[in-house]
């Protein structure tokens, strides 16, 4: 007697169910028909098999023995359903199934070409997956299985998990997005109702909604570009004008120059670039400025009026200095950091009057204040603002306390000296 399994089962009657959607039309699909045609298909067929259901099992007999096979209640609903699929696993982790392996070809292939294209200007020497990309057939149910389109729609959103994050001692909407490799943009968007101003408490918890790409394309080659050589102004002291004022004497004009370099890339991005060679197209001509001398404004008028010559600015905040004016990692630090803590007060450098008092980007919470004479102050990342618009402020007096806000690592007071527009040192001007 031939001894039936499970497989051979479901194999006999696919098939037959195959021949059966052939001749007749029908959609797959459509398991209600499927399982009504199996009913018939075993009952009234070779009457080989008969079936008998229960509540919780269907049994299978040969000649009114059963055969050893006590298919789950399932079967029907499986058997009139399951196609065949191709499941595409990343790093061991199954994502989608396409109805087959061209169509996984062309999905993989789809995916690269986003990020890699071949051109001209583009020698494309290796395209890869930093992940381990698998296949494997499966039968499955119909809807389980995706176009390759609907698959690539898929892959190019992303994995979007959703994070928790407990705020930490001096963390700021800023400083959790760079600790998360997010934009602040997408951290606010994670916690609805909030926005950059809403106050962090420690050991609160914030949700991080992060979008992970499924795969990573990493593709080697050479590339060509023309790339603009943007033109240097070149400032020269020409007494015979007046204070602050500019004369352009040479208008100055970009260049022009072809790069050539052997990159690496990770999806978007550019890892690695390595010059193979330059040449320049057209050069660049550097603009050239005269400017009547600076007024040295080491002497700040105090009190409006008086006539009286002012001493220099005064510390805004005693404290250790963390950053120097001047460059500091290739990047300008426009002015001087002082250490404090959260909520320590610090203190107008000059008087004069608030220009601007509010929250104002990298700078945070930040006022930026007049003392005439084309003399400016500013004080950013604070924590509170103490003064409006408009106010005017004598030396000395309290204006604000010490925070983290805007781009800042911990609490600290960035002090900014502007003279005619340009930024000066503040230890010039400190007393
Ligand atoms: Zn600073």
């Amino acid at each position: 007697m031939k001894v039936f399994n499970r497989n051979n089962i479901r194999k006999n009657l696919k098939e037959t169910l195959n021949i059966y959607a052939f001749l007749h039309h029908t959609p797959w699909k459509s398991s209600k028909i499927m399982a009504l045609f199996i009913l018939g298909l075993v009952l009234v067929g070779s009457g080989v098999y008969y079936v008998n259901s229960t509540d919780n099992a269907v049994s299978v007999s040969v000649n009114g023995t059963e055969v050893g096979l006590v298919a789950d209640v399932k079967l029907e609903e499986e058997l009139s359903a399951s196609i065949d699929g191709v499941k595409l696993a990343i790093d061991n982790k199954p994502i989608f199934i396409l109805p087959n392996q061209e169509d996984v070809q062309k999905l993989l292939q789809a995916f690269q070409q986003i990020y890699v294209q071949k051109t001209d200007a583009n020698q494309v020497d290796t395209v890869s997956f930093e992940e381990k990309v698998e296949t494997r057939s499966v039968e499955v149910a119909p809807e389980e299985v995706l176009t390759m389109e609907e698959a690539l729609e898929k892959l190019k959103q992303g994995d979007v998990r959703q994070e928790e994050y407990v705020v930490q001692p001096d963390d700021s909407w800023w400083l959790i997005a760079r600790k998360n490799e997010m934009r602040t943009s997408e951290v606010l968007a994670s916690n609805p109702g909030v926005n950059e101003d809403t106050v962090l408490q420690i050991g609160q918890t914030i949700n991080l909604v992060k979008v992970l790409p499924y795969l990573t394309v990493i593709a080697e080659g050479i590339r060509t570009e023309t790339k603009t050589i943007p033109f240097d102004v070149v400032t020269k002291l020409d007494p015979s004008l007046a204070s602050g004022e500019t004369k352009i004497t040479q208008q100055g004009s970009d260049g022009e120059k072809e790069v050539k370099y052997a990159y690496t890339q990770k999806n978007d991005k550019i890892m690695t670039k390595n010059i193979l060679d330059e040449q320049v197209l057209k050069d660049v001509v550097s603009q050239v400025v005269m400017k009547g001398p600076q007024r040295m404004p080491i002497v700040i008028a105090s009190s409006r009026g008086s006539g009286q010559l002012a001493s220099s600015m005064i510390w805004p905040l005693a404290g250790r200095i963390n950053s120097y004016y001047g460059y500091r990692e290739g990047e300008f630090h426009t002015g001087l950091d002082i250490n404090g803590y959260q909520g320590d007060p610090y203190v107008a450098a000059a008087t004069g009057t608030v220009v601007s008092a509010g929250w104002d980007g990298n700078y945070g919470n930040s006022i930026l204040i007049d003392h005439g004479n084309g003399i400016f102050t500013r004080y950013a990342h604070s924590s509170m603002l103490l003064v409006s618009e408009g106010q005017k402020v004598s030396k000395g007096q309290t204006i604000g306390l010490v925070g983290s806000t805007g781009r800042s690592t911990g609490p600290h007071l960035h002090f900014e000296v502007i003279i005619n527009g340009d930024f000066a040192n503040p230890l010039n001007y400190l007393r």
